[in-house]
């Protein structure tokens, strides 16, 4: 099965599908994880992605559809983090599955304010360890122990695209290009929507909670 998050920047994708993983036995696919790791490694897809990714845009349809297929064809459970972002790349899934016959059981929208968006991405700290990609947050999410990873023990970094202008630039994306995903998802009678509130520090375990319960009620249908 192929569980989808979709979201806004620093909605809480990479945290709740780490989450849903875990329930599920699901790989977590996350392409901004991937972009990274290619281009720590300085290969030409990471040099090619960089130059979006510094200045907030989307790294093209065609590398990204391509980067996505060949990660996820050997895989049956697969969780989606930060792809399908276009209708273009939506549409190329839903082939995709067709021919390789695979079930998109449920898209698990995490609707966040822009506001609460930006003040949380700016405190963000991230996992660069490959294997996890772990996130927390210095004020929301703090680690067990300052500075490392509570997954793997790897030294936390900030992302440097998680500064506020660059993060503002993220937000407009995100409205003009993925935002329509979510009532193309409607049409296809797979979203569910969950609305996040930032300061209630349960947050994680609800929302945990309610996407699993949304999971089942579908699998089980
Ligand atoms: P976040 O959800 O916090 O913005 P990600 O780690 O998912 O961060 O993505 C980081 C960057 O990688 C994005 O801003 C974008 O430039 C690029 N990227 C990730 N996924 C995609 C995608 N599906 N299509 C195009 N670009 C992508
Ligand atoms: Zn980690």
């Amino acid at each position: 099965m192929y569980i989808i998050m979709l979201g806004a920047p620093g909605s809480g994708k990479g945290t709740i599908g780490n989450e849903l993983c875990d329930n599920y036995g699901l790989t977590h696919i996350a392409t901004g994880d991937i972009f990274r790791n290619e281009i720590k490694n300085q290969t030409d897809l990471g040099k090619k992605a960089s130059e979006y990714i510094s200045k907030g845009q989307l790294v093209p349809d065609e590398i990204t559809v391509s980067m996505v297929e060949s990660n996820i064809k050997e895989i049956d459970d697969v969780l989606l983090d930060g792809f399908p972002r276009t209708i273009e790349q939506a549409e190329a899934l839903k082939v995709f599955c067709a021919e390789n016959n695979k079930r998109i059981v449920s898209v698990i929208n995490l609707n966040v304010p822009d506001e609460d968006i930006v003040t949380r991405t700016s405190s963000r700290v991230t996992c660069p360890n490959k294997e996890c990609g772990a996130s927390f947050n210095t004020v929301f999410m703090p680690p067990k122990v300052e500075g490392k990873c509570d997954r793997c023990g790897t030294e936390l970094v900030k992302r440097p695209d998680d500064n506020p202008d660059t993060i503002r630039e993220r937000l407009k994306t995100y409205h003009d290009e993925t935002e329509p995903l979510i009532d193309f998802y409607k049409k296809e009678e797979l979203l569910e929507n969950i609305d996040i509130n930032i300061y209630d520090e349960n947050v994680k375990e609800k929302t945990t909670k309610s996407a699993i319960e949304r999971i089942n009620n579908r699998v089980n249908d």
